[in-house]
């Protein structure tokens, strides 16, 4: 098994780089992405650590995008993380998250909870500020016993601390990807606000026309119809397949690396395809 969607304390994970891929090899799983929301600063650390223990690592990237069924978010593999031009792009992203967190800190400050941006960024330490920051500082202070009741209760979409950060599009995101040299793929399709499947077909076939190389069948909160839907759907499109957890470590401890809530399962076998569509060999990466 595999596991292509993580994130580490370079974003919104609790794991180092190192950790993670450490955890990786003492689940057996054969290979393993790095996928952190807007940065890619954690790759270089996760690659030797693979190299170091013989560990498949694929260097990833997670972007948010606007579109006509909200956030989708875009994973994008096999990008060149040296890329000068890819890093200032990424920069541009996380400066929308500098501009939109202060405003979530004053909103949480008129609700009649005290905290400070300081105490937030502390919590990112050398890494991208993220929501999931904001609610462990109130489950620390006590404000909410738990991750999930901080975004329930102040930080999802539509709730009392909530402020919208500013997203590409999802052809501007894949552009972005490409011109890294990296594959495009849609993440967990779940979370895209669709009215049924004939709809979030028809959202899948306008990603597609915008040079979308896969998508994330295989995914924690995917149900088995879901996940058999979508390897239809990478048929009908001609798309990559591609699965992983969504691992935050314990920003999300219902959420286990490889296994997702238990019963995840991604085949090895996906690699396959993969391989052949980039022309070289994965065995070989070593970063790119
Ligand atoms: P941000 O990139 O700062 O907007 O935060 C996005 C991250 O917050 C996601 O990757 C998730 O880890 C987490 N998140 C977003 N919405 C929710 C939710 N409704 N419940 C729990 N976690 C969420
Ligand atoms: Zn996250
Ligand atoms: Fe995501
Ligand atoms: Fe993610």
């Amino acid at each position: 098994m595999i596991d292509l969607h993580t994130h580490t304390s370079i974003s919104d994970g609790t794991l180092s780089p190192t950790e993670l891929v450490r955890a990786a090899q003492e689940k057996h799983l054969e290979a393993v992405a790095v996928t952190d929301h807007d940065i890619v600063d954690g790759l270089p650390e996760a690659l030797a650590a693979g190299r170091e223990i013989g560990l498949l690592v694929i260097p990833g990237v997670e972007i948010s995008a606007d579109s006509r069924a909200g956030s989708m978010h875009i994973l994008g593999y096999f990008i060149d993380y040296r890329d000068a031009s890819f890093r200032r792009a990424l920069q541009q992203l996380r400066q929308y998250r500098n501009e939109r967190n202060p405003k979530i800190v004053a909103k949480l400050n008129q609700l009649g909870m005290a905290l400070s941006y300081e105490e937030v960024k502390a919590k990112a330490g050398r890494g991208a500020v993220g929501r999931p920051h904001f609610a462990q500082v109130l489950v620390e202070k006590g404000y909410v016993r738990s991750t999930q009741e901080a975004f329930d209760k102040y930080l999802k979409a539509g709730a009392p601390a909530y402020v919208d950060k500013k997203r590409l599009a999802p052809a501007e995101a894949i552009e972005l990807i490409h011109r890294a040299g990296g594959l495009a793929v849609m993440a967990h399709p779940v979370r895209l606000k669709v009215r049924d499947e004939q709809d979030l077909a028809a959202l899948i076939q306008e990603v597609v026309d915008c040079g979308l190389d896969g998508i994330e069948a295989y995914y924690s909160d995917h149900s088995r119809e879901l996940t058999r839907w979508l390897l239809d759907m990478a048929r009908r499109f001609d798309l990559l397949v591609f699965g992983g957890s969504d691992f935050h470590g314990d920003h999300k401890p219902h959420i286990d690396l490889g296994v997702g809530r238990g019963d995840l399962a991604v085949p090895v076998e996906l690699l396959k395809p993969i391989e052949r569509r980039l022309g070289r060999s994965l065995g070989d990466v070593d970063g790119r």
